[in-house]
């Protein structure tokens, strides 16, 4: 059987594409290894009317409707290669089960790389987050940190303020920060550290100081940390074009450089990273596959008249 779409993750943004291409009865397959970056967080933000839900209680509820769209269907497994051959694409789950699609849509997510501080794992998600929009809320006016070795971290501390005026940024022994950038945080009463950092110290996630090479500490009670993004999958079959910081290119109807591959999501590391903004592409992606499915079809119906 050829089905007329497969999609690739089943994130907010591989679920809500899911979930149009279901409601326009498209034969669709939804493939999750079910590994989402949020998985370390114990609640989502920001998405209006589950402010606050649980990452796996978000995923149930959306898997729970699309169970009503008798054209989708769930495979819990890891895509482990895609080819394309003339205008099919031909899946593979790591399982070894082939599958044709007319079209594909990746919504594979990326997977960040901390820098390597230790203990950093023990608090990332509950106490260190990546995205203030994000979880700024809940860490309002309490003493934060900023901990960052690249040069987004100005940017990213300008930003961090305005969740708290009691904000260090810590560049872990880089000397990230120009003169003039220095001087503007500080008139701006943000305070920088630029020794190494040793380790994080607190308990059951929650930041209590921070520990540095040369035997001081400092107390902070959570903040936000910059990481390196890299893509979660990477298929190497598909010659897709990646943007400068590795995220796969698309126009504003979420297509590739390669006709009938369409990316949305995390997938394209490309402006803020958010469940509603990742749901939002989902969904553009499936209406831009519904349109290339049906002028194929009133196309071919112009050629055979
Ligand atoms: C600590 C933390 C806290 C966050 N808090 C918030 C918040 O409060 N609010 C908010 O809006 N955003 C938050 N985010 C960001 C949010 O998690 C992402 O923007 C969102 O999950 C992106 O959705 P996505 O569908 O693109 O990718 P993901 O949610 O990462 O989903 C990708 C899915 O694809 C699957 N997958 C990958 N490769 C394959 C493959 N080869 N085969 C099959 N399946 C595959 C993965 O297992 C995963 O299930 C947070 C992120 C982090 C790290």
């Amino acid at each position: 059987m050829i089905i007329d779409c497969a999609v690739i993750g089943g994130g907010p943004a591989g679920l809500n594409a899911a979930l149009v291409l279901g409601r326009s009865r498209r034969k669709t397959i939804l493939f999750d290894d079910n590994k989402p970056r949020n998985a370390v967080t114990s609640e989502s933000h920001g998405f209006i009317t589950r402010d606050g839900i649980q990452p796996q209680e978000f995923k149930r509820i959306a898997q729970e409707e699309l169970s009503r769209y008798p054209d989708v269907r769930i495979e819990r497994q890891k895509v482990h290669r895609i080819n394309k051959e003339n205008n099919l694409f031909l899946v593979e789950t790591e399982n070894g089960e082939l599958y044709s699609a007319k079209k594909i849509i990746l919504a594979t997510g990326f997977k960040e790389v901390l820098p390597d501080i230790p203990r950093v794992t023990e608090f990332y998600g509950k106490s260190l987050f990546s995205c203030p929009f994000c979880d700024g809320w809940e860490l309002r006016d309490r003493p934060l940190a900023v901990i960052t070795e690249d040069q987004k971290g100005f940017h990213f501390a300008k930003v961090v303020s305005n969740w708290t005026n009691d904000l260090i940024i810590f560049t872990n022994g880089r000397k990230i920060l120009s003169l003039a950038e220095q001087e503007l945080l500080k008139k701006n009463g943000i305070s920088i550290n630029e020794k190494k950092i040793s380790s994080l110290i607190g308990k059951e996630g929650m930041l209590e100081k921070i520990q540095l090479e040369d035997g001081t500490s400092v107390p902070r009670e959570g903040g936000f940390i910059t990481a390196e993004w890299k893509q979660a999958a990477s298929f190497d079959s598909l010659d897709y074009t990646l943007n400068e910081q590795g995220g796969i290119t698309t126009d504003s109807w979420q297509r590739t450089n390669i006709e009938g591959l369409y990316a949305c999501g995390d997938t394209r590391i490309a402006g803020p990273s958010q469940l509603i903004i990742a749901a939002g592409e989902g969904s553009m992606a499936a209406i831009a596959v519904n349109s290339a499915l049906i002028e194929e079809k009133f196309n071919q119906e112009n050629q055979h008249a």
